[in-house]
């Protein structure tokens, strides 16, 4: 591992052929056999993106006049979007870096609309799904606004009656994913959004991993409940740029239903003796290539190819659906609304399941409450539907046959399960940070049996331990040579 700057620059070749190296252990997204992380429309499109990042590979977003080439691509590139999600003239946004950045703003936008509008709610709430993605807490966390999370129904989707329930005169706004990562599902947006309506708040519509998706999807004559801004009671919404968008990574957009809202967005600083400083998101400079990127993939794919892609996409996810409910044992999880979906089993150990996958080389996200493996299908899947279920019911049959892996798996989960009941807390913290030992979950590498961890994890009843174990495991990957 390097750990200073060499006293001599190393020759160009040599330090792409040690990048080139590093990338061995990498997950091979290139074989469509990762279900996340990355999303690929084929290479002339990457191709498109790479000119385009390239091109503009300088230029920096932070300061909009000294660049009208990249106010020109993020306006016109926020209006394509607006209009693809039933937004008008008035709808206004910004690009952000990501999904993350882009949820930041919604809940940043809404604290300060709720400071001006509504200064007695103290401290301000939004009431989301626990199905909601994670960037709500990390926003709730840096913005000191408390999330109140409600349950969803049998079918995964928002318990719209939980959320009313929920409300409070603290409430700001209340959020609805289309769909939700976890299962896939839209959740019921024009009650939610007709609930918000009701009660003045404001109402965040999740379309991250949709927005780019559902309005094709539902072109194809596939069934899509509303979601957009044709809904009323809908005033922000989350759309990435980097996942069905097909553009280069760091682009999402956050869009409002008036100026006047998304006003609370912005940033100024007027009193710096470096000038007057004024900013749209929480970056403050941003990369000129991931706007021109989304920009040129955009009118590169246009309406017919989007809808080309997202026709075949589709194609490949009922299969894998139909394939999954098919293998007995196994079952999709709700009636997801269009690619992402969730595997899971009142049989089998799905967490063993992934692992027995893992070692045919597939990689799946593992998810809890319940315990699922997660798929995102995109473009770079449709071939892989049938080497995929083929491949899942060979491990269903590994599953079958008693191992001694699987004896040590149960071995550990049982262990943890009756030293949760006679432990005391200090000493259960003490074995949760070993377990990433004795597991052999270390550094950055790839775990290929990680169904003892998952399994110990869901069995711990003390979750601050497990995020101790997780904080732990964080920072020792960015310490050490994996
Ligand atoms: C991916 C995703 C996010 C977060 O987006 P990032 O680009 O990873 O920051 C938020 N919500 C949903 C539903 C997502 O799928």
């Amino acid at each position: 591992m390097t750990t200073q700057l060499p006293t001599r620059g190393r020759p160009r070749t040599e330090i792409m052929e040690t990048m080139e190296a590093a990338r061995d252990q990498d997950v091979r997204w290139r074989d469509g056999k990762v279900w996340s992380l990355v999303f690929h429309a084929g290479d002339d499109v990457s191709a498109v993106a790479k000119d385009a990042y390239m091109a503009f590979f300088s230029e920096n977003g932070l300061n909009p006049t000294a660049f009208p080439s990249l106010r020109k691509f993020e306006t016109e590139v926020v209006a394509m979007t607006a209009t693809l999600l039933g937004g008008d003239a008035e709808t206004a946004g910004n690009m952000t870096s990501g999904g993350t950045e882009s949820i930041l703003m919604a809940v940043k936008t809404a604290r300060d609309w709720a400071r001006t509008h509504h200064p007695d709610r103290q401290p301000p709430e939004i009431v989301l799904p626990r199905s909601a993605h994670p960037a709500f807490d990390k926003a709730a966390h840096y913005f000191d606004v408390k999330l109140v999370k409600t349950p969803v129904g049998d079918d995964f989707r928002a318990d719209v009656e939980a959320m009313r329930a929920a409300v409070s005169e603290k409430t700001i706004m209340l959020v609805g994913s289309a769909p939700s990562y976890p299962q896939g599902v839209v959740d019921p947006i024009r009650e939610i959004a007709a609930l918000a309506g009701e009660r003045g708040l404001l109402c965040h519509v999740d379309a991250c991993v949709g927005g780019f998706m559902l309005p094709f999807v539902r072109k194809l004559g596939y069934s899509i409940p509303d979601f957009d801004f044709s809904v009323p009671g809908v005033t922000s919404m989350s759309v990435d740029l980097h996942k069905y968008g097909y553009a280069a990574k760091g682009a999402s957009v956050i869009l409002y239903r008036t100026p006047a809202l998304r006003r609370f967005q912005f940033f100024v600083s007027t009193d710096w003796p470096g000038g007057i400083y004024v900013s749209p998101t929480m970056a403050g400079t941003r990369p000129g290539g991931s706007i021109a990127a989304a920009w040129a993939v955009m009118n590169y794919l246009g309406e017919e190819r989007y809808l080309q892609i997202a026709s075949e996409v589709m194609r490949t996810a009922v299969i894998l659906r139909d394939g999954v409910n098919a293998t007995a044992g196994l079952q999709i999880m709700g009636h997801p609304h269009m690619s992402v979906m969730a595997i899971g089993s009142d049989v089998y150990d799905v967490f063993a399941l992934g692992d027995e996958m893992g070692l045919r080389g597939w990689h799946l996200d593992r998810q809890q409450f319940p315990s699922t493996l997660h798929l995102t299908v995109n473009y770079a899947h449709v071939h892989m539907a049938d080497q995929f279920l083929h491949d899942l019911r060979e491990s269903v049959l590994t599953l079958r046959r008693p191992s001694l892996n699987k004896v040590s798996t149960s071995l550990q989960v049982g262990a943890v399960r009756l030293a949760s009941k006679v432990l005391p807390p200090s000493a259960l913290s003490r074995l949760t940070s070993a377990s990433s030992k004795f597991t052999g979950v270390k550094g950055a590498t790839m775990p290929t049996r990680s169904a003892a961890m998952y399994g110990m994890m869901a069995e711990l009843p003390n979750r601050g331990d497990v995020d101790q174990l997780v904080l732990d495991l964080l920072d020792q990957m960015t310490r050490e040579d994996g």
